[in-house]
């Protein structure tokens, strides 16, 4: 029977090509979105177009019943979860003296409490099955902090903890947790970044470009498959060198 993955927020960007890689890797894949209905659904009809299996299932994953909801339809659906990839994630940049309450609340709820939320929600499901994969996007600020981002750097440094804490409790279940930390990777949260100043962030960058969606979307699912299950409660770097 096939593998079924769940990757949160994959209506573009880094989710989406995440859900190309799987999908093309025979695993029935659950598209998440939460506003964008026709990229979502364009992208699982071309996917099941080439005779590969998804389903597009929309889901606010900062609102628990949501979260809980989206893994129940899941395992409804295609009989368990093997994989969960919570990729889903907004951005906000400005001083933090700026920021109002709304945006900083949107940062923690959808960055780091719409991770909390799937996580809790396909724990029981998971520990049923006695295994499963469990990949939360991070970034490198939330490594190393980034001046103007303080709201989502520390949402992405939460993510860290929750999925170091979580590969301790789960590993006796056969269940590991892993994060990615992608550096600059070429998407649409990049767009309101001044041309100039992202060429100049670009020059920093040791292999000298931006990441692509896809180079993500292999280590992540490197650390979903076989080859990984000695890997847990680490956070894979994909950065270029820009975050040593
Ligand atoms: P993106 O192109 O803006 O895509 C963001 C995705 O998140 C969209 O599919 C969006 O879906 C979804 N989303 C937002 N709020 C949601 C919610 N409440 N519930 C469910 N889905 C929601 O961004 P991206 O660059 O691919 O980013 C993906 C992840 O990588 C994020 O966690 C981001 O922080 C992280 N990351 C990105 C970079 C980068 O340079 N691009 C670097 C480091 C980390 P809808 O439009 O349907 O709402």
């Amino acid at each position: 029977m096939n593998k079924t993955a769940i990757i949160t927020g994959a209506s573009k960007g880094i989710g989406a090509a995440t859900a190309i890689y799987f999908a093309s890797k025979g695993y029935n894949v659950v598209i998440n979105y939460n506003d964008s209905y026709q990229s979502a659904a364009l992208l699982s009809r071309s996917l099941n177009e080439q005779g590969f299996k998804t389903i597009a299932i929309k889901a606010n994953v900062a609102n628990k019943l949501d979260a809980e909801r989206l893994i129940k339809e899941t395992a409804d659906r295609f009989g368990g979860v093997d994989v969960l990839v919570n990729n889903a994630g907004v951005s906000h940049i400005d001083m933090i003296t700026d920021t109002d309450e709304f945006d900083s609340d949107r940062i923690f709820d959808i960055n780091l409490k719409g991770v909390y939320n799937c996580c809790r929600a396909v724990t029981p499901v998971m520990v049923n099955q006695k295994s499963g994969k469990i990949i939360n996007i991070s970034s490198m600020w939330g490594q190393v902090g980034a001046s103007c981002e303080v709201a989502y750097s520390a949402s992405k440094a939460g993510v860290i903890g929750l999925t170091k804490a979580l590969a301790k409790e789960l590993a006796p279940s056969g269940i590991t947790v892993n994060a990615v930390a992608p550096g600059l990777i070429e998407t649409s949260m990049n767009n309101d970044i001044p041309a100039e100043d992202l060429s100049e962030f670009v020059e920093e960058i040791p292999l000298g470009r931006m990441g692509s969606p896809n180079e993500i979307a292999a280590a992540v699912y490197f650390l979903a498959s076989g080859e990984a299950d000695y890997i847990t409660g680490q956070v894979l770097g994909i950065n270029g060198g820009y975050v040593m």
